[in-house]
């Protein structure tokens, strides 16, 4: 398979560059040339297969032409080895035609890990074939932090530093990148939001001659390895329930727009896909698009739900790539107004293919405290609270009469606080984590300042050369 940029102007690549590379050069984000085809056949063939067969028969297209190729089976095997459920992302049914889809059964508690276990798996084999070594950087709103550090620890072949925003994750995902007592491992504290974050990063990768001393690359969502992932569960989900004959809606928790983008790529590989739900909290920048049109830019908000205090959704870029019937220079154009202007404006026909698959939802605080607390009364189910942005958003929009699957994207136990004030239960970490509070914390601060970021990185990465 060959990747090509929503920019237009990189060179096109092979899945091991693409992988390796993360952001392409022109500053776009890689896609597959094409979508591979999933048939009714084929979907029928794959019910009641294992998680980690189902995931190497729908990722293998993607990998073809890879030093690992070979390998694959057996390192998807490992991956999904790791997680303590059997069905690896198991479903829960909460109604006639609603249900749950629980994604938090890797190590680090949130469904980050069910990508980035794979990444970090397959930086590693690909590494070793090319007997190199790289630098990740990476920029968090709490969840991916934990899950790429956890995915990159102790790997020979590896350096990893994360960037999180001071203050604004929870204690718990806090502990669990700070804790992470590896010498590859960095967790670096940043003053300012997630988007600070996040645009440090994009300025060190945009700076030519260092990413090349370091090898820089990245595993946050704007890496298509982890969109590829993501797919993996919505086929899982949609064949439980009985796809290709019966078409499932899924309502997505939404921030950087990875996970809902990757049903989308479920859905143009074949799999009958009905209504997407992108749900978002106060940030609520995706809801107002799908409404009317214009993506304007607003402040980031705290909220309840960190890991979805993003106003740019860096993987929306993709979904305009495929609505641009794949103008990369129309979408450059649009990106650089963005970034301008803070807006801009799709024209109605587009808008109109955008709404008949997409739509937004958006959940105040206190109405995912209510979701939070009607669900525990109703089903005894206790939810997280990007779980009940999620699940508000399909209790609202979800088409009559067709089964919706909600995501439940992390552990009710990474956010006791908000659970506690629904509930009166505070919610206790599965055993794995019981004596998280007890490690002891590791970490650095940094400024918001892009040559304090080099300077860091450049005092503790070990570069390319393996030695
Ligand atoms: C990362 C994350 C999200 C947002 O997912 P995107 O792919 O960035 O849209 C939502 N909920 C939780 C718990 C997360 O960790």
């Amino acid at each position: 398979m060959r990747y090509r940029s929503t920019r237009g102007t990189a060179p096109t690549l092979g899945f091991d560059d693409v992988l390796l590379t993360g952001l392409a050069r022109d500053g776009g984000l890689y896609l597959p040339e094409s979508w591979p085809q999933v048939s009714a056949e084929t979907l029928r063939a794959l019910r009641g297969k294992s998680y980690a067969e189902l995931a190497t028969a729908v990722m293998q297209p993607f990998v073809a032409g890879s030093v690992i190729e070979r390998d694959f089976a057996r390192i998807v095997a490992d991956t999904y080895a790791t997680f303590d459920h059997a069905a690896v992302t198991p479903l829960k049914q909460l109604d006639a035609d609603l249900w749950l889809l629980e994604l938090f059964h890797g190590p680090t508690l949130a469904f980050k890990d069910v990508a980035l276990q794979l990444l970090g798996r397959l930086f590693d084999a690909v590494l070793a074939r090319r007997q190199r070594r790289l630098t990740i950087v990476g920029a968090t709103s709490g969840d991916t932090g934990s899950a790429a550090l956890e995915a990159c620890r102790d790997r020979d072949n590896l350096d990893i530093f994360v960037l999180f925003p001071k203050g604004r994750t929870s204690e718990v995902q806090r502990r669990q990148m700070t804790t992470i007592a590896a010498p590859n491992a960095h967790a670096i504290a940043v003053e300012g939001s997630f988007d600070d974050c996040q645009d440090l990063v994009k300025a060190l990768f945009a700076d030519e001659a260092f990413r090349d001393e370091f090898g820089l690359s990245a595993v946050n969502s704007i890496n298509w390895a982890r969109i590829m992932a993501q797919i993996v569960y919505y086929f899982a989900a949609a064949l439980a329930l009985g796809a290709p004959d019966r078409r499932i809606g899924f309502s997505v928790p939404t921030g950087n727009f990875g996970n809902v983008y990757a049903a989308y790529a479920a859905r143009q590989m074949g799999l009958p896909v009905a209504r997407l739900l992108v749900a978002s909290n106060r940030n609520d920048i995706l809801a107002r698009f799908f409404e009317g049109g214009e993506m304007r830019i607003g402040a980031v908000e705290p909220s309840l739900s960190p890991s979805m205090d993003i106003q740019v959704s860096s993987n929306f870029e993709r979904l305009l790539f495929d609505l641009t019937g794949g103008n990369g220079a129309e979408v450059a154009g649009l990106m650089t107004a963005f970034r301008r202007d803070g807006t801009y404006r799709l024209t109605a026909q587009r808008m109109a293919q955008v709404v008949e698959i997409f739509r937004g939802f958006r959940l105040d605080d206190p109405a995912t405290i209510s979701e939070i607390r009607n669900t525990h009364a109703a089903t005894g189910e206790i939810l997280d609270p990007h779980s009940a942005v999620g699940l508000g958003a399909a209790r609202a929009l979800a088409e009559p009469g067709s089964a919706t699957v909600s995501l439940a994207c992390a552990h009710p136990a990474k956010f006791p606080d908000a659970v506690e004030q629904a509930t009166g239960v505070r919610p206790s970490l599965p055993d794995r984590l019981s004596d998280l509070y007890d490690r002891p914390e590791r970490m650095s601060e940094l400024p918001n300042d892009l040559n304090a970021l080099r300077d860091y990185v450049r005092a503790h990465a070990k570069g390319l050369t393996v030695v």
